[in-house]
């Protein structure tokens, strides 16, 4: 089974994670930008952070045969904070880059005016940068937060299948289905989407424009459950056909459309992931920050 995670924030990760998915099979990754946990104080912040993101993160990911791309944004939350806006006038420079595949995590935390214009001015840049968007739905008032998502994306003007929906469930899924967006699913242990959920989803929906996430983060959440998901579709009858559609294809189609993904020298589905040594900018992963 051969893997792409759409959606996992790896800085927050380990390489313990990095190893167990490869050994999952997880060869293709993208990171999106997104906050803290805690609030930054400067547009500063998120510079050296959009930079680990196109540099070290790929390097470190690229030890266990994991190829990396990222996602560059405001997040929803920090759209809120006159501390964090500034940022905006950075993003052109990072969206440039050859690493970053799509604009985001964008859209809605708790829908105040702040967000409507963060939204609306990244969906712009999407346009003018020729690049897909991630859509983060929020997770509390969700069905009134998708179809707001889905006004503000159709106002842009961006073509509706380079937009992904994110974190959608059983309500969401049916107001993004006939709308051409992409439909995207984060696969959470013990909270909103399960594998067996997601099952039903794909049995009810079908496989077309589905995405499959763990959305990994600092938070309780699994870097394997993609790989769960696969496993959970097989049991249900599903082929292998299938399950290489959502988990590898869809993704690559998705973010393909950036023209910027790179997948070449990824192993395949039965390869060894092919590990790289060496060190970025004279730092390796052998050992910690000492
Ligand atoms: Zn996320």
């Amino acid at each position: 089974m051969r893997i792409f995670d759409p959606h996992i924030h790896m800085t927050s990760r380990t390489t313990d994670d990095y190893e167990r998915m490869a050994a999952a099979g997880v060869r293709a990754i993208v990171e999106p930008a997104f906050w803290l946990g805690q609030p930054r104080t400067s547009p500063a912040s998120f510079t050296d952070y959009f930079d680990s993101l196109i540099g070290w993160e790929p390097f470190r990911a690229g030890q266990f045969g994991v190829r990396h791309h990222a996602t560059i944004a405001l997040n929803p939350k920090e759209a809120n904070d006159p501390r964090c806006r500034p940022v905006l006038d950075l993003l052109p420079r990072y969206l440039d880059k050859d690493g970053v595949v799509a604009v985001g995590e964008i859209g809605y935390d708790s829908m105040t005016p702040e967000e409507d214009e963060a939204f609306a001015a990244q969906l712009a840049l999407a346009v003018a940068h020729d690049l897909p968007a991630l859509v983060h739905t929020p997770h509390r008032d969700k069905a009134r937060g998708v179809e707001r998502s889905l006004a503000v994306v159709a106002e842009s003007g961006i073509e509706p299948g380079r937009v992904v929906l994110d974190h959608l469930n059983e309500v969401t899924v049916k107001l993004v289905r006939d709308t051409g967006c992409w439909l995207g699913f984060s696969i959470y242990p013990d909270t909103k989407m399960s594998p067996p959920r997601m099952v039903e989803l794909l049995k009810a929906y079908g496989t077309e424009r589905m995405l499959v996430n763990s959305a990994a983060d600092w938070g309780r959440s699994d870097p394997l459950l993609t790989r769960a998901t696969g496993e959970a579709m097989l049991a249900a009858g599903f082929t292998a056909d299938d399950v290489d559609r959502v988990l590898w294809r869809n993704p690559v189609e998705f973010y393909g459309q950036s023209g910027r993904l790179d997948l070449t020298g990824v192993a395949d589905a039965d390869g060894a992931a092919g590990a790289v040594g060496g060190t970025f900018e004279g730092n390796s992963i052998l050992r910690g920050g000492s």
